[in-house]
């Protein structure tokens, strides 16, 4: 199915593969193919975190609001549910001001989500004085995903009972006739459903959704003066939210996907309900509940200050309608255990999987999370089921580019050498060791590229290196004669007072180099020193382009030569 119809979603081809995703996913449902991230489906809770970490805005939240607009359009009756939590998330609106502006975009009646919690509460109390035992509540749809998805085992300890929204649907639609279509407003990205569900609620829209829009029909608060002829219907719910009476139960909430997946890794010590006290675990994707269900026109409202108001506006709210008495619907919903695919992968196929990736043994585990998983062998684990790449493994690609880039040096005419503020050599080709004479020559094969050995020991041109790393400036040349060779040396700077090149070439074999041919030595090793420096991402970029680069000096070399 097109990734694009389901409620959280990544714009794949505008995706830079940082992996922040990757790192933010509790569940590892993203999955990286060509170094584009995308969700897998049916592993997802639809949390949202990955979209928070997400530093180049590519995962979005399905908008309905067009589909609202097309259901307003076309039936005769569509209510909205208002969440409980539109009071932290509108500061300042009176409830008779939100309902006129909904009154306004069309729907044909408001009612109070909360009127579904308390039918909520009552059927909870019911089944669990019926059934004293340690049960799961179900209205957090990401903790009912994590657990029939993530942990099969528990799911049977979810209460058998529909989410509140849905309970008040079901009882606008006694109240109102079955025809009626309902809209949930919430600030819950989790409540939209995907294509392949069915839902009882004909359409989800965010309170950022509503905002936009209200702005876009022109329906703004300040033009709404709050008539108090308008009220939720058929009244107001006569509680305070998830206000079930603690006697029932011992209640323990937890609020937070780290929170909520720890409870559920610790089942080992979760209390044993003895028979007469049952519990009732409350788990809550979003740290702080559905308070810190953070849209993203409210972060700036911190969760606090969210929950202190819904507080504060039940605790004084007078209901001048109360409805005392809710109609009998039923309530059963079913959460069967629905596991995600688990890839049963070998202990040898993970070796395997490092060993592909360069990591033999317990020291190469660097663990470095760059790739987005905590441990190699988690990446490993990903490698083998398809849901990552070995390019995402930082050494992995920084070995990979250091080797390009010695294998590219050594294709070069020219000698060519590296060397550090303290005149080490940091990397050489063969051509450069050969025309330092024999003991650089031997040295090379002993000390792959000269790496670590001083310059000053080896040639009669340090100093020229020494003025360019001190001046920091762009070249100086300077013909030596070396072992009977007459040499023309063009040093550069690669990155001011750090590091500095030379090329060495034998004027007895061809000419001076060129300006623009020393140009193109000083950019290939730059680019290749950032892309060792840089993430795994930007790799091939790089390589393919320092290549072209390369093969350019590689024909001008030999259309020089083909001069001469
Ligand atoms: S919404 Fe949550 S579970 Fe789904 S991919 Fe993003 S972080 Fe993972
Ligand atoms: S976090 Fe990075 S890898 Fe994930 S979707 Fe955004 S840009 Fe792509
Ligand atoms: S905590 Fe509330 S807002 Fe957050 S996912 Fe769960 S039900 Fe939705």
């Amino acid at each position: 199915m097109e990734q694009s119809n389901y409620s959280i979603r990544i714009t794949p081809h505008r995706c830079a593969g940082c992996y922040r995703c990757v790192r933010a996913c509790s569940t590892g449902a993203i999955i990286i193919r060509d170094r584009r991230a995308s969700i897998a489906q049916d592993e997802c809770t639809r949390c949202g975190t990955c979209r928070k970490a997400c530093p180049h805005g590519m995962i979005s939240v399905r908008d309905d609001v067009d589909a609202v607009r097309r259901l307003l359009r076309t039936s005769d009756k569509v209510f909205a549910s208002l969440d409980p939590a539109w009071i932290g998330s509108f500061p300042g609106i009176v409830p008779q001001r939100l309902i006129e502006a909904l009154t306004l975009l069309g729907f044909s009646g408001v009612g109070e989500t909360l009127l579904g919690h308390v039918k909520y509460d009552e059927a909870t109390r019911e089944q669990l004085q019926r059934h004293p035992r340690l049960a799961i509540s179900t209205t957090c749809p990401v903790a009912v995903r994590l657990i029939r998805y993530h942990y099969p085992e528990q799911a049977e300890r979810l209460l058998p009972l529909a989410h509140p929204a849905v309970l008040h649907a079901r009882m606008i639609r006694h109240w109102q006739g079955q025809t009626t279509k309902v809209v949930y407003i919430t600030p819950c990205i989790a409540a939209k459903s995907n294509p392949d569900e069915i839902s009882e609620l004909d359409a989800v829209v965010t309170f950022d959704e509503l905002r936009r829009w209200m702005h876009e029909d022109g329906v703004e608060f300040d033009l709404i003066p709050g008539n108090d002829s308008y009220r939720f219907e058929p009244g107001e719910a006569d509680c305070q939210p998830h206000r079930m009476p603690d006697s029932i139960a011992s209640r323990f909430t937890f609020s937070g996907m780290e929170a909520i997946r720890r409870i559920l890794e610790e089942t080992a010590v979760w209390p044993a309900a003895d028979g007469r006290e049952p519990i009732l675990l409350e788990l809550f994707g979003c740290t702080g509940g559905c308070d810190g269900a953070q849209t993203q026109q409210e972060k700036d409202i911190p969760t606090v200050a969210r929950t202190w108001a819904r507080q504060r506006y039940y605790n004084e709210r007078r209901p001048e309608n109360p409805v005392y008495k809710l109609p009998f619907i039923p309530t059963v919903a079913s959460y069967p255990p629905r596991p995600a695919e688990r890839f049963r992968v070998a202990a040898s196929q993970i070796d395997a999987a490092l060993a592909s990736i360069g990591k033999f043994t317990e020291r190469d585990m660097h663990n470095c999370n760059g790739c987005g998983y905590e441990t190699c062998r988690e990446f490993a684990r990903a490698l083998c089921i398809g849901r990552a790449e070995p390019e995402m493994c930082l050494s992995y690609t920084r070995a990979l580019a250091q080797k390009k880039f010695s294998s590219l040096l050594k294709r070069m005419p020219s000698g060519v050498l590296l060397t550090d503020a303290d005149l080490k050599i940091v990397e050489a080709n063969r051509n450069a060791a050969r025309l330092l004479g024999p003991q650089a020559e031997q040295l090379f094969d002993s000390r792959q590229g000269l790496h670590g050995a001083d310059l000053r020991e080896l040639a009669p041109f340090a100093d020229l290196l020494r003025q360019v790393l001190d001046s920091g400036g762009e070249i100086a040349e300077q013909d030596i004669r070396l072992k009977g060779k007459l040499l023309h040396i063009s040093a550069f700077t690669v990155e001011p007072h750090r590091l500095a090149g030379a090329l060495v070439s034998n004027l007895a074999l061809r000419g001076i180099q060129s300006d623009e041919m020393i140009e193109r030595t000083r950019r290939v090793i730059r680019e290749n020193l950032e892309t060792v420096q840089q993430i795994a991402c930007l790799l091939g970029e790089n390589a393919s382009r320092t290549e072209a680069i390369l093969n350019s000096i590689v024909t001008a070399a030999a259309d020089e030569s083909g001069k001469k």
